[in-house]
């Protein structure tokens, strides 16, 4: 069997697309969207892996550098399934959505300017019917259970406790009389992390593909990070600054919710506004609670008892969701202090280039970084220290405090990866790695070589690796 990598390689940590192919069957496992700088349009122009038969998708969770290129697949004609978790595949059908009206509205400005310049216009990447056309074909898989996907192909799905619904892979795959087994580990979360279960790895493997986003390094403690936080809050509080968090709308957004409730309720800060500023945010949060009633094993136990306790809405009476680009703008009216969380979570689009432009300048704002910011992004030149940066165009300067909080991070840091790793390892797999800048990359490497004696592959985009 081959597996070719078609992104979250050499380097990258987006666009991650693998490609297997026994004798057989083709099957894609993650179909994700290249994020960050403008390389990045140009690599999700091209089909992905169309020029074959195809028999199955599978994904490991929603996220759109795990996700955003499905909607090509239809678009050029596959009909076939596309499986994940069911709370998976909920969140992808929000973030595809939300993806194509971006897709469409990107191309309709560029049109017309274009148009204005006497050029043709420029079709999107994909339409919201492209999006409700794969949406179509999703098949829900539960969770520790093997499922045929394709000819000689099962795949079992187990916890990776990254986002809700997250998934590692397992492959079972059926060939010349052999049984092959080759895991993908999806993006992993921390552990402890406290509202989603932890990660569950496989064990008995000949292949694994792991990601390594922090193979480099380990994250603060979550309670640190959590005290460290409070700190940051009070002092916007204290000098009425506003306190603005660039979040992925699925995930750092509902952990920051519950943890103010849990401040407020624990009196360790008095109640002040909060605007969760994003209408994917605000879906996804709906997402969380459906599931959270549906499915409860989906979350921690820690999550369940402190929700039984009391609503965490109670707590959170002065927070507002602001669905319009209206309701949005008016946020700059409101005076400090406040905490606005807007998209996108690495400020490279979205609502919260409007409040980093009017706010970056003031040195009573805080800016709170809880996620990973690609190389490129302005997430990362803010993370850096730049002094200034152009948003839409306009020089601003960076007066702000820009604290870079990792302990709320949805990824493993690299303790977490190697105890991932500490139970597949006693199979001697080969191991790939992936999804990491090459720094990570080659640390984690290390780290592994020293522990298990294995040997690490660390492929470039379009390698093909043999099994
Ligand atoms: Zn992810």
């Amino acid at each position: 069997m081959k597996i070719t990598v078609l992104g979250a390689a050499g380097g990258e940590v987006t666009g991650s697309t693998y490609t297997v192919q026994t004798n057989n069957a083709r099957v894609l496992v993650e179909c994700g969207m290249f994020q960050g700088g403008k390389k990045s349009d140009a690599l999700n122009r091209p089909p992905v892996g169309q020029r074959q038969r195809l028999d199955a998708v599978l994904v490991t969770h929603g996220h759109l550098d795990h996700t955003g290129r499905l909607p090509l697949l239809s678009k050029m004609g596959y009909r076939g399934p596309v499986f994940a978790t069911e709370a998976t595949l909920d969140m992808t059908a929000l973030i595809l959505r939300d993806s194509a009206r971006i897709q469409e509205g990107d191309a309709a400005h560029k049109s017309r300017k274009l148009l204005r310049a006497g050029e043709p216009p420029v079709e999107p990447l994909y339409t919201t019917a492209d999006a409700e056309a794969i949406i179509e074909q999703f098949r829900p898989a539960p969770y520790l259970k093997p499922i045929p996907v394709a000819p000689g192909v099962q795949a079992c799905f187990t916890e990776a406790g990254h986002m809700l619904g997250s998934s590692s892979i397992l492959l079972i795959v059926e060939e010349e009389g052999r049984q092959k087994r080759v895991v993908f580990s999806g993006d992993l979360g921390p552990l402890n992390s406290p509202i989603l279960p932890d990660f569950a790895p496989f064990k008995n493997v000949d292949m694994v593909f792991l990601e390594s986003t922090y193979g480099g390094r380990n994250h603060r403690d979550y309670r640190e990070t959590v005290d460290q936080f409070i700190e940051i809050v009070k002092d916007a509080v204290a000098h009425q600054g506003k306190i603005l968090i660039p979040t992925f709308a699925i995930g750092r957004a509902q952990m920051l919710t519950i943890l103010m409730s849990w401040a407020f309720r624990n009196k360790r800060i008095k109640p002040f506004p909060m605007f969760l500023d994003s209408p994917m945010a605000i879906e996804a949060t709906k997402l969380y609670a459906r599931n959270f009633s549906r499915t409860p094993e989906l979350f921690d136990e820690r999550i369940s008892k402190y929700v039984r306790q009391r609503p965490i809405r109670e707590d959170l009476k002065l927070l507002k969701a602001t669905r319009t680009a209206a309701e949005s703008m008016e946020i700059n009216n409101v005076p400090g202090p406040c905490m606005v969380m807007a998209g996108a979570g690495m400020c490279n689009a979205g609502r919260i280039l409007h409040h980093l432009k009017a706010n970056l300048w003031k040195p009573q704002t805080h800016v709170a970084i809880v996620g990973y910011q690609a190389p490129g992004s302005l997430g990362r030149m803010l993370v850096e220290g730049q002094k200034v940066v152009r948003i839409f165009g306009e020089k601003i300067a960076v007066r702000a405090q820009v604290h870079t909080l990792g302990g709320f991070s949805a990824h493993a840091g690299q303790k977490d990866l190697m105890t991932w790793y500490d139970a597949v390892a006693p199979s001697n797999p080969r191991l790939v790695l992936i999804h990491g800048e090459d720094e990570s990359r080659k640390e984690l490497a290390k780290l592994i070589q020293q522990k298990h004696k294995a040997n690490p592959l660390l492929p470039d985009r379009g390698d093909i690796i043999e099994l």
